[in-house]
């Protein structure tokens, strides 16, 4: 049995994720995990929440709250659409949590060991009405650019130019609006992460089983310009992870924190902790997934992320680990592979959490359920370029795709089976009709577990699609209706044959449509299926004898009227 261990990039805390989000991480990475776990394997699926920094801090400030209560509150409603969505993760964690302040710390103080910490004296805005220094976003004031009386310290909104919050005209706190500023001195850590180039090199130059998109965008970085930049990971900053080497006090450090994206990718490890810990396994119990000393050295370790992601996965926190792992007394787990994702657009535009264009996760299982959205997703994915998403296409794929095929041959089936032969799997023997479709099934389930071991999704969609489709086209030209007039027995041994692939259908579809999956087991009176070893069997499986059920409509189509309705309720413009 392999060990998989697998984590989809953590969604920031400041409000629910659209489509778009949903598809390039957290989707494709259930998929995957719940396919592994029916193959059999030991699967750990692991994302958090990503709390820290500045916007969490004014979102949290611009609806009243506390910053941990407004993250509190934020996690939950994340966690409740994930489950919405049936994301299996086994833990969905938050980097706020106490196994992530101790981790951060721990790398640190690791990275500090081996001289791969700089500390820098920086100057930086402060507000002696606040009481706090002013990094990016704190600060407001009139571009240099363009004039705009409300750019912001690290960009302005209106010209789009990066800005210091040093260049601003007439700046003034964007807490209390306070003008009375000064430049003050501070002292910040920095990860030397141009120390760790060849190192990040060589490594890089192992991978070449990955998709180009994450290999090509991490040699960028790795050699563009200058190339890779030593990073600030402290900020002056009351929310975050308390700046500590290790467990000891960090002298001058005091009253910072790390910065978001230094505790971020740590909180994979950390999750897994929160996750051991939540279970009673102490830290044997997260350790065999993270530590290869420690009984992590038979994982194989897969991330799914957007390609925005991409950087920061290929090189900063790979950078953290082979730092903590320099001097070969701790051997922490490196990615093995990463799978990354293009963009999903949306109508042909760019989702818009301001205008409201587009559909948000909450929004999308107000009006549909989950499958619907899993399959239009999964079979769209954006692997190869960026993707789509249309109404158009939307309504096709799950009127052609879903109703039209896998839920009308359910419906047919079972409807015409209790019918005509009463609500039992009847006896009967397979001829040549159902040994060819056998021998196709088992030629396309080969190319369904190559695509998904492969995890070219879209591509595993189509093949699941084209077994759905045989079972139709069997349906129909065996046509039981038919032959049940002058040969029930042989229309006996065709109902057998697909309440049997029913059951098939089920065990296979379980990774894209798992709702539609379990009431099809469900109606089979079905509580476990195990993925096929031997089509042949597989569809033997059900006993002669055994009561089912008509299930409910599995898939309502979505008709024109609705369609147009969703148009206009997700096209944007809203005050
Ligand atoms: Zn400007």
């Amino acid at each position: 049995m392999a060990r998989i261990l697998i984590t989809s990039a953590l969604p920031y805390i400041n409000g629910v994720k659209h489509l778009g989000n949903l598809v390039g991480s957290q989707l494709p990475s259930d998929v995957f995990a719940r396919y592994r776990r029916a193959r059999g394997d030991e699967v750990l699926f692991i994302c958090a929440t990503d709390e820290h920094g500045t916007p969490a801090e004014l979102a949290a400030a611009a609806a009243g709250e506390p910053v941990a209560d407004y993250c509190a509150r934020l996690w939950q409603v994340q966690k409740d659409l994930a489950d919405g969505f049936r994301l299996s993760f086994d833990h969905f964690g938050r980097s706020s949590s106490p196994e992530n302040h101790r981790l951060t710390q721990h790398f640190a103080g690791r990275l500090a060991d081996a001289g791969l910490i700089a500390e820098v004296m920086e100057k930086q805005v402060y507000s002696p009405a606040d009481g706090r220094f002013l990094p990016d976003r704190y600060i407001t004031g009139t571009c240099p650019n363009c004039g705009y009386p409300r750019a912001r310290g690290d960009q302005c909104e209106n010209c789009t130019k990066q800005l210091d919050p040093t260049d601003l005209i007439e700046p003034r706190s964007a807490i209390s609006g306070s003008t009375d500023l000064e430049v003050r001195e501070t002292k910040h850590l920095y990860l030397r992460q141009s120390l760790m180039r060849d190192d990040l090199r060589r490594w890089i130059g192992t991978k070449t089983d990955w998709p180009v998109l994450s290999t090509s965008i991490a040699l960028k970085w790795l050699d563009d310009g200058d190339g890779l930049q030593d990073r600030g990971i402290t900020r002056d900053l009351d929310w975050g992870i308390p700046v500590r080497r290790g467990s000891e006090d960090w002298p001058g450090m005091e009253g910072k924190v790390f910065y978001v994206w230094f505790d971020a990718p740590i909180e994979y490890i950390g999750a897994t902790a929160e996750w051991a810990h939540a279970r009673g396994l102490g830290e044997e119990g997260w350790q065999r997934w993270w530590r290869a000393d420690l009984g992590a050295a038979d994982v194989r370790y897969l991330e799914f992320m957007g390609k925005d992601n991409v950087p920061f996965h290929t090189l900063s926190f790979p950078a953290t680990i082979l730092g903590a792992n320099q001097d070969g007394r701790e051997d922490w787990k490196l990615v093995d592979y990463i799978k990354s994702f293009n963009y999903l657009n949306y109508e042909g535009g760019k989702f818009s959490t301001s205008e409201g264009r587009g559909v948000f996760m909450d929004q999308a299982l107000a009006i549909l359920p989950a499958d619907y959205w899993r399959w239009w997703l999964m079979s769209n994915v954006p692997e190869g370029s960026d993707s789509n998403f249309t109404w158009e296409s939307f309504q096709s794929g799950v009127n052609k795709d879903l109703a039209d095929v896998l839920g009308n041959f359910v419906s047919r089936v079972t409807k015409f089976a209790a019918a005509r032969l009463g609500a039992t799997v009847p006896a009967g023997t397979y001829g040549p009709a159902e040994e060819a479709v056998v021998e196709e099934l088992s030629r396309r389930l080969a190319a369904f577990e190559a695509a998904m071991d492969a995890i070219e999704l879209r591509k595993a969609s189509q093949e699941l699609r084209a077994i759905w489709v045989a079972g139709n086209e069997y349906l129909q030209a065996a046509a039981p209706w038919t032959a049940i007039k002058t040969d029930p027995e042989r229309a006996a041994a065709i109902v057998r044959f697909s309440l049997n692939l029913i059951r098939l259908y089920a065990v296979l579809s379980q990774p894209f449509v798992p709702d539609a999956s379990a009431a099809m087991l469900d109606a089979l009176g079905v509580s476990e299926a195990h993925w096929p070893t031997d089509v042949a069997a597989a569809l033997d499986a059900l006993p002669t004898g055994a009561a089912f059920s008509v299930p409910e409509v599995l898939f309502a189509k979505v008709d024109d009227a609705r369609r147009e309705g969703f148009e206009a309720q997700f096209a944007g413009g809203k005050a």
